[in-house]
């Protein structure tokens, strides 16, 4: 039978919503953490793998969940810097991907929330194929587990920067956040997990108000001018710069950690030493870092800076004294920005 939303996985539950299936099957709760245990330190995604828990029970769960809503549909590796790239299969026969970037002893997973995306940033492949749907949380949580079974791991960070904005789904993303950072789930510490957003503003402040405050935000900013954002990000006509400093500033003592603006460098759109100034200004406001993303040409209109503008970008930010890291984007030979893969495969319609 085919699972239609994604709503199949077993890893949308909580720990208490999987006691109430055992409590519902006569088990006892004990059952529900044993289970977690399989789901998220064995990462099982296949029943016969389960062996301490009663056939009944594992029964009933099969009639209505899978442990592995998705499959493999391709695995890239860059030859350059050892990223892996997959392109994983829905059960409705959708293409999302996912990320491992090893570095140094880190291992980053970056995660996709949406298949498509309706934000439509012109320099964006993600947006290009149109939107389908929201992923579950249990998707969401299922390219860990994929992903670690394959790699034999758990990721030891967690970045949402995948395809679709994670605010444009954000009950889903949440929970998805509480399990993967639950002991009784992946255990993967607050510290090390990213929500990138490109400003959805009540996503902004409902956020901060979730008791997830170690964990790190990232907005993509892209430029400090109101107009030319506009234009590189529909988006920012409903939520404009001023109103995301905003809320980013009503916030900032809810976030324990310093906020981070990505910032988008094209050649000739948004390189210039006078954007270097204004966003400055605009980061000393929120007390703000910044993460300079030389472009992966999408669209022949934005190409990334020579290497020796970059530099100089960077300098003038470090010169107004902001913390400033640049992106050095994993796996280039891969296509590995995100939904460039999806765009390239042709696999943005869905299979019939
Ligand atoms: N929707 C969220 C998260 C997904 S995109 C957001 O907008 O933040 C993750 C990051 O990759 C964003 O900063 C996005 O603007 C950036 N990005 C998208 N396409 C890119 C490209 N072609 N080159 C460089 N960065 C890109």
């Amino acid at each position: 039978m085919a699972l239609i939303s994604g709503d199949g996985s077993l890893r949308n539950l909580t720990l208490e919503e999987l006691e109430d299936a055992a409590h519902r099957q006569g088990e006892k709760p004990y059952r529900a953490r044993q289970l977690a245990q399989w789901l998220y330190k064995k990462n099982a995604c296949d029943w016969p793998e389960i062996k301490n828990i009663p056939r009944s029970f594992l029964d009933s769960l099969r009639k209505q969940y899978c442990l592995c809503s998705l499959s493999m549909s391709s695995r890239l590796e860059s030859c350059r810097d050892h990223s892996v790239k997959y392109l994983l299969k829905t059960s409705d026969g959708n293409f999302i991907e996912t990320v491992l970037i090893p570095q140094g002893g880190r291992k980053t997973q970056c995660l996709s929330t949406q298949i498509g995306c309706k934000m439509g940033c012109l320099f964006c492949a993600s947006g290009q194929g149109g939107f389908v749907r929201n992923l579950s949380c249990g998707e969401i949580l299922d390219q860990i587990a994929f992903v670690a079974k394959d790699t034999g791991s758990l990721p030891t960070n967690l970045v949402y920067m995948g395809m679709g904005e994670p605010f444009d789904n954000y009950d889903a993303v949440v929970k998805s956040i509480r399990i993967a950072n639950a002991s009784w789930g992946f255990g993967i510490g607050q510290r090390r997990i990213t929500v990138s957003t490109v400003g959805i503003v009540p996503g902004i402040r409902r956020f901060s108000e979730e008791g997830l405050n170690q964990i790190k935000l990232a907005v993509s900013l892209h430029s400090p001018d109101d107009a030319v954002r506009t234009r590189l990000i529909p988006a920012n006509r409903k939520y404009n710069i001023p109103e995301i400093l905003k809320a980013l500033e009503e916030a900032e003592d809810k976030f324990k950690r310093q906020i981070t603006f990505e910032y988008l460098l094209a050649g000739e759109v948004t390189d210039r030493d006078e954007d270097a100034v204004e966003l400055a200004g605009i980061a000393k406001m929120i007390h703000a870092k910044v993460n300079l993303i030389p472009c992966n040409s999408v669209l022949k209109e934005f190409r990334p800076p020579a290497e020796r503008r970059i530099l100089e970008f960077q300098k003038v930010l470090e010169k107004e004294g902001i913390r400033v890291t640049v992106r050095r984007s994993a796996g280039q030979d891969i296509a590995a920005a995100c939904g460039q893969l999806r765009l390239q495969e042709g696999s943005v319609k869905r299979e019939t």
